[in-house]
């Protein structure tokens, strides 16, 4: 260190307290990086790696970014998770003694993003963070810094409620305090978080003393101070848009795990994370991005609250009802910018002329806003115009001010109107008149001189001139003007008058852009006293707005308002899932109705694959989420009870990422359901027990099902393959067989989607097999082994290892249509064709396995079932029978 130049001195001094972050070294007109930094940055942003001398016996690594394309670097190096110190010059290079002084101004993290593409319009950028405290309870706390919006929370049970609170909240990063538990800090890192910051200050900082007024619990007061803390911290400026933390519980909304959330693709799809298909996408009808913003929380967390749903329930109504007005409202919605990250960008300091123009633009809507929704005479609507504050004052001063198309930059002018300051005004008098001064000069002198081609201008270095061309100096008198300046085929000249216009003229624009923006900042600090209000304002306009769009798009897609019931009722008369019927034509969906009451608690649906029940169930999810965020849903007639929560165990195969077998991950969320459903809750599980063989999964399917429909009484959808398990209607009076029903036609099976009381009708299977059109002696064939199998609960009479092959048969066909179809299949075949297990195998037997068989049956037994397609294992039988027949 010693041998160090200063500079590089005072760069290792200001890195040791940045250890996680790259530090952007402020040099001139670029931030430079040295040593592992510059090592490590020219790789992840593909900059030129050079070095530099700097004292010590080896040449520096050093690379680096100009100053003015910098936002799009951090932005890059905070999507891949890093965290970027900013370092600037904090004293004025020309004043200073030795190095300039530096210091970090701000630590930008993946939670922190304030500004660029990182901060998507609709969606929140929350940082969170967590606590352990005593007893299974845990401390959650979440902030988005754009919009100054926090929440906190306890939770009570397992690391996994924790976690589902985090999940809901979408941070990208947590902090925590370093003596997070290793195993809690593991199960953060496999939830898609960013990064992990460490915060162990929790001292309560008498500025927050306000924001807290709900915090009563001192365990969650300590929490939310951590986050406050890292936020004051890192960003070293006035956060005054940090609102109320708001303190939730989580019973108080429809609780759906994360699992159940991703299955039931309310944000995102399973698939990807696209918005595109999900409820989300279909719900968005929103004009502003605040409201978009909002939309995702309600539908993160639907009411259970019957008053509270039914005030949205009743706005939305209105709205459908008066198409004209919703149509004006929303296109005055149009015109709203994003008031809650404007708000931000006032108290953060970042906030540009352009800014104060939309701020204009969307306060200028209030009034109309208000005037329309008091022009409907209703309660709500009454109430809601209430809450639209116009923040007058505030909307004077800007449009009093603020010219209609300002500039992004605050330090070039043009930002301020004419006749709102009276020095402003001045100046540009005076600058306006220097400038006709000047062009009337030309005419004047060119008059004089009688040199058509003389001509003033202007340019940085030397200012205002008069040019002659060389051709006609001679016609200049001597010492008539003053020589400034000569280029290869002229001569610029100038005069004391013109010198002192020009004078005048750049004085006056420097003081006006001085001025301008010394009342700029002025304008800006007169809103920052605004922000609460605006924060307000801008709540209840996000409100305002998904309204309109739940009222806009029940209209068009003609949903009902849904009536709640107290008795535990679900009556849906041709109800449809919303997202497919929007995907496909709308003439093509078949709705479907429900029907469950206290009589009717679990539903056991059959019926072939593809044929539609998976859709049904999630339909009946989906209604119920829409039902209680306030939307009307997609049915000519519903009924529903208020869910306290919604378990999915939907699909098997996207379990992949998450490294558990998808048995397990099968079994564990059957658990979560099982363990926390009430009578209350809904409950759908889709084909559950595949992941294991035939018998096993039936078993426990059928002790599930009796299990919830005994102990639970849950509203539950349960469909299954096992058509052996529609025999529960006689034992269990609670639940009901359903299916859904095919047709024959032209010898082919035609789904139609259509849900019938009664168990699946059997014969359809065969059908389904030919659908996918396998060879019609493959299936007769197989059909012959599984006859056999089905027949035979005492061992088949082969040896050990046959044995064993035998039960990877039976799992490869423990599809119910495959079984369903060969053993339709084997009915018909002739009895004299059942060869496998005749006399000639009874003598191979004997004699043990001819070399053939046994190559089949290790090929059989090495199989791994569960990663084949029911295709693949028709398939893998044809070749295997194939070998057999050789
Ligand atoms: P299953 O769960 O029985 O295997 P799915 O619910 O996945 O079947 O449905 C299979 C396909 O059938 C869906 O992708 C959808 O396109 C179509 N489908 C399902 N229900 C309907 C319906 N009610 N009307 C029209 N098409 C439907």
């Amino acid at each position: 260190m010693a041998t160090y130049t200063p500079m590089i001195k005072q760069y290792l001094q200001v890195k040791a307290d940045y250890q996680d972050a790259f530090l952007f070294f402020r040099l001139g007109d670029f931030y430079e990086m040295f040593f592992d930094d510059a090592l490590k940055a020219s790789q992840e942003l593909e900059i030129t790696l050079t070095s530099r001398e700097g004292g010590g016996e080896e040449r520096i690594p050093m690379c680096g970014v100009p100053y003015h394309s910098a936002p799009n670097y951090i932005e890059q190096l905070i999507n891949k998770g890093y965290k970027v110190a900013i370092c600037e010059q904090t004293e004025d290079p020309k004043t200073a003694k030795g190095v300039v002084k530096r210091e970090v101004v701000q630590l930008i993290t993946p939670g922190t993003v304030m500004e660029g593409r990182g901060l998507l319009e609709k969606e929140n950028n929350f940082i969170a963070t967590v606590s352990v405290f005593p007893g299974d309870t845990y401390g959650f706390a979440c902030s988005d810094l754009s919009t100054g919006e926090s929440r906190a929370t306890i939770v009570n049970g397992s690391v996994e409620e924790l976690i589902n609170e985090l999940s809901i909240s979408g941070a990208k990063e947590v902090v925590i305090e370093s003596s997070l538990s290793p195993e809690v800090q593991k199960k953060l890192k496999e939830r898609s978080i960013l990064a992990l910051s460490i915060e162990d200050n929790t001292d309560l900082n008498e500025s927050f003393s306000e924001l807290f007024a709900d915090l009563e619990n001192e365990q969650l007061k300590n929490t939310a101070s951590r986050l406050f803390n890292y936020l004051y911290r890192t960003q070293k400026r006035s956060l005054d848009h940090l609102q109320k933390v708001s303190v939730y519980k989580v019973q108080q909304y429809m609780k759906i795990d994360y699992f159940s959330k991703r299955n039931l693709e309310l944000t995102e799809t399973i698939r990807s994370t696209a918005k595109k298909g999900t409820l989300l996408w279909l719900l968005d009808e929103t004009m502003t991005a605040m409201g978009g913003r909002m939309l995702k929380q309600w539908i993160n967390r639907p009411l259970i609250d019957k008053a509270e749903i039914g005030r949205r329930q009743e706005l939305v109504q209105l709205f459908v009802g008066q198409f004209f007005e919703r149509q004006e409202l929303r296109e005055k919605l149009r015109e709203v910018y994003d008031l809650e990250r404007l708000a931000g960008r006032v108290a953060f300091g970042n906030l540009n002329p352009r800014d104060l123009m939309q701020l204009k633009r969307s306060l200028l809507q209030v009034p109309s806003l208000k005037h329309i929704l008091e022009s409907l005479s209703h309660e709500e609507a009454a109430l809601m115009a209430d809450r639209l504050d116009p923040c007058e004052e505030a909307a004077d001063l800007l449009e009093q001010a603020i010219v209609d198309n300002p500039p992004l930059s605050v330090k070039e002018g043009n930002i301020i109107r004419d006749g709102y300051n009276h020095q402003l005004d001045q100046y540009r008098d005076a600058s306006r008149n220097g400038k006709t001064w000047i062009a009337m000069l030309e005419r004047d002198e060119r008059e004089k001189t009688g040199i058509r081609s003389l001509k003033v201008g202007y340019n940085r270095v030397f200012g205002y001139y008069i040019e002659v061309t060389k051709a006609n100096l001679h016609l200049l008198q001597e010492g008539q003007y003053e020589r400034k300046q000569t280029l290869s085929n002229a001569e610029r000249f100038i005069t004391p008058e013109l010198k002192e216009k020009e004078d005048l003229i750049l004085a006056a624009e420097e003081k006006s852009v001085e001025l301008e923006y010394q009342l700029f900042t002025g304008i800006r600090e007169t809103i920052k006293e605004y922000i609460p209000r605006l924060q307000g304002l801008a709540r209840a306009l996000s409100e305002l707005d998904v309204l309109l769009g739940f009222a806009e798009l029940s209209e068009q897609r003609q949903y009902v308002k849904p009536v709640f019931s107290a008795e535990r009722k679900v009556v849906l008369k041709d109800g449809r899932h919303p997202v497919v019927e929007k995907v496909m034509n709308a003439q093509e969906y078949v709705p479907n109705d429900c029907y469950m009451d206290n009589e009717r608690e679990v539903l056991l649906i059959t019926g072939p694959n593809m044929s539609g029940k998976s859709t049904y169930m999630r339909q009946v999810a989906l209604t119920a989420i829409m039902a209680q965020i306030g939307c009307f849903v997609p049915a000519t007639e519903a009924v529903m009870p208020i869910f306290d929560q919604v378990f999915t165990r939907i699909g098997a195969a996207d379990d992949l990422v998450s490294g558990q077998s998808t048995f397990m991950v099968e079994m564990l969320e059957a658990k979560n359901a099982i363990t926390n459903a009430t009578k209350d809750s809904l409950i759908l599980f889709d084909e559950i027990g595949r992941g294991t063989s035939t018998y096993d999964g039936m078993a426990l399917a059928q002790a599930m099902i009796e299990y919830i429909h005994d102990k639970i009484s849950a509203k539950t959808l349960f469909s299954t393959h096992y058509h052996e398990m529609t025999s529960l209607e006689n034992e269990l009076q609670k639940l009901k067989n359903v299916h859904v029903s095919a047709v024959e036609q032209n010898g082919k099976v035609v789904f139609l989607h259509k849900i019938r009381e009664g168990a699946a009708d059997k014969s359809y299977g065969i059908h389904v097999a030919q659908l996918a059109e396998l060879p019609a002696d493959l299936i007769e064939r197989a059909a012959e082994i599984l006859h056999i199998l089905e027949q035979t609960d005492t061992p088949v009479p082969l040896g050990s290892e046959s044995q064993k092959s035998l039960d990877s048969v039976r799992e490869t066909l423990q599809n119910e249509q495959d079984k369903q179809s060969m053993l339709q299949a084997a009915e018909t075949a002739a009895a004299s064709q059942l060869s496998f297990f005749d006399e000639e195998p009874e003598q191979k037997k004997a004699s043990g396995a001819s070399k053939k068989e046994k190559q089949v049956l290790d090929q059989l037994n090495g199989l791994e079932i569960l990663d084949m397609t029911p295709l693949q294992a028709m398939n893998m039988l044809y070749d295997l029978q194939k070998k057999l027949r050789k």
